[in-house]
């Protein structure tokens, strides 16, 4: 069976494969492929006490049982691909099933954990080695090919026990194209643009914090592409359109002269929006539209200073948690905080607190939500803090000390009752105290707080939620996804998950007017404030402030440059008054092409 998958990928040269998938960062990358299947490195070995056996078995059944799920899913996207390789990566994934509904594998590896007293790892490890070992020695074709399922499998429970992080970027041929069944954030935030052209996966969803990561980076990307491993080999070129969610695999001459010219178009214009860099932002009829950059990781603070963002509207901490063991302390966080308060020069950083959960996982806190049986609806962002208060006044401490060096405030994410307002107002002042009987530097008052706007709930309270902080940042990333209950990272649901849709539109604009009467800022910072088409919308609906991903900044500042304000409010309305999204995203597109 797995030799007929190969025979899949096996075309001659120059035979291009096209795979669709979503388009999820736009620009062509077009560089050799390298691809991710790892699992068997570093595996930890170490041994049992007779009292952890039952929590190792737990931990096994876990994996077992996510690696299900994981086959179930792959399964249902191979029905888009065309028959022939639909039925061959249904054989592959039902002969993997198998393996995980009983098998030799299944039993040595548990007999290994109880027996040997083994961490499940490396049971399934040495279980491998034992199965491979005695089919080599029976010399027969079929079994051989079993083993490759074996070993498949195997990769993918070492892989759910370990929940490590890929970490094989560094040493990759510059302008590598990475594909992977899936790429988390963690694994993107360790991608250098210089060595990785552009990726692409077969799960994930288009607005999945893995999207915003390689919108952030500028990479072009490319996710939920059914049969994408099954139609490539290591080093064949590839080229990524992360415009159309396209995946060209193995491209004619001609189709790689035409890709090559459409990479150096965007350059050029590239160049061309790099003349607005000096300009105000500012719409034809004179209304400032404030522009300021997200930051996901420190890198992004030069772009963001180069292309003359107004500050950091969002500077999302999780970076500082993902791939490691440990949790990051008070000093280094300081540290890190401090670095990209200086590095904006007296601009205001927006640091907001934790957002872990959901589809961003640190493995130091694994165990707090691990099988929560719905993450996003779970202890995620500010209920992780609150839950954990030593967490929370650690990052508050090194937020107020990052303060003393440039005008900082502070964010929090996935608020949902006032109630979670004044337990952190609580903590502010309780490490504020502590900080100055340490007589660290803090700022000489407290600084502004502000709520995220991301679920439906707080929207709807949003005149209450104005009397308890300073601003509203609106998370329109959550707040499609809270609404719509259309999972941002689930490419299954992606046709749902529609930022203009009425009821999207409708709680912005309650959100905002809200604002306006408590006279506190309101900004948006999701992934539609980056994209020009949304532009008119959102100064329409009264935002006079976005944040975005740094490289997106001058697109936007040049759809405000030929924006008028009050064309946009009027139209607006009309867009609110509909019903239907279709004629919605007409009546945007209309104007947004000078109707
Ligand atoms: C959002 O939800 O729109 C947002 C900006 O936060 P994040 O994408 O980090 O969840
Ligand atoms: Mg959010």
């Amino acid at each position: 069976m797995a030799t007929r998958i190969a025979d899949l990928s096996r075309s001659a040269p120059g035979r291009e494969i096209v795979l669709g998938g979503l388009a999820v960062s736009g620009g062509v990358a077009i560089g050799p492929a390298h691809l991710i299947e790892s699992g068997f490195e570093q595996v930890p070995e170490y041994r049992l006490e007779e009292a952890d056996l039952p929590g190792e078995r737990e931990r096994f059944a876990e994996a077992l049982a996510k690696s299900r799920r994981q086959i179930k899913k792959l399964k249902a996207k191979a029905q888009a691909l065309p028959e022939q390789a639909a039925e061959d990566v249904g054989y592959l994934l039902d002969a993997h099933a198998a393996i995980l509904s009983g098998s030799r594998l299944l039993r040595g590896v548990e007999a290994r954990i109880a027996e040997e007293r083994v961490n499940a790892e490396y049971a399934v490890q040495s279980e491998i080695t034992a199965i491979a070992a005695q089919f080599a020695a029976m010399d027969d074709s079929y079994l051989a090919s079993r083993i490759d399922d074996i070993r498949e499998v195997g990769a993918r429970l070492i892989r759910n026990l370990t929940k490590r992080q890929f970490q094989a970027f560094a040493n990759l041929p510059e302008g590598s194209i990475v594909l992977a069944e899936e790429i988390t954030p963690a694994d993107t935030a360790l991608m250098d643009p210089r060595r990785v052209a552009g990726f692409a996966s077969a799960l994930g969803g288009a607005q999945s914090h893995t999207a915003v990561m390689a919108r952030s980076l500028g990479l072009p990307a490319v996710l939920g592409v059914p049969g994408l491993l099954a139609g490539v080999r290591p080093g064949q070129t590839v080229i990524v359109d992360g415009a159309a969610g396209q995946v060209i695999i193995d491209p004619t001459t001609e189709t790689l002269s035409a890709y090559r010219i459409r990479r150096d178009l965007a350059r050029a214009d590239r160049k061309q929006l790099e003349a607005l860099v000096g300009l105000p932002s500012c719409s034809r009829d004179g209304v400032t539209v404030t522009l300021s950059a997200n930051v996901e990781l420190p890198r992004d603070v030069q772009v963001a200073t180069e292309l003359n963002a107004a500050g950091v509207g969002l500077l999302r901490t999780e970076f500082m948690f993902m791939n490691r063991d440990d949790l990051p302390g008070e000093e280094e966080q300081y540290s890190i905080l401090r670095g990209v308060v200086e590095g904006m020069a007296g601009k205001p950083v927006t640091i907001r607190t934790l957002d872990l959960g959901g589809d961003k996982i640190a493995s130091a806190l694994g165990g707090r939500f691990a099988e929560a049986p719905n993450p996003s609806l779970g202890l995620r962002a500010i209920r992780l803090s609150l839950k954990e208060p030593k967490l929370l006044e650690t990052q508050l401490a090194a937020i107020l000390r990052a303060g003393a060096h440039g005008p900082i405030r502070v964010l929090l994410p996935m608020i949902t009752a006032i109630g979670e307002i004044r337990a952190v107002k609580a903590a502010l002042d309780r490490t504020m105290r502590r900080l100055k009987r340490r007589r660290v530097p803090v700022p000489a008052a407290m600084p502004p707080l502000g709520a995220m706007i991301e679920v439906p709930g707080a929207a709807l309270i949003a005149d209450a939620l104005a009397r308890e902080v300073d601003f509203f940042a609106i998370g329109t990333n959550d707040l499609v996804m809270y609404t719509l209950a259309a999972d941002r990272g689930d490419e299954t649901v992606s046709h749902l998950y529609d930022p203009l849709h009425t009821s999207v539109l409708r709680l912005v604009q309650f959100t905002v007017e809200a604002a306006l009467r408590a006279r506190i800022p309101v900004s948006a910072c999701g992934e539609i404030a980056g994209d020009p088409r949304f532009t008119a919308l959102l100064v329409g609906l009264g935002i006079r402030d976005l944040s975005m991903a740094p490289l997106r900044l001058l697109e936007v500042k040049r759809r405000i440059l030929t924006l008028d304000s009050v064309a946009a409010a009027r139209r607006a309305r009309m867009m609110l008054d509909q019903t239907d999204s279709g004629r919605i995203a007409a009546l945007l597109d209309d104007f947004n092409e000078g109707g």
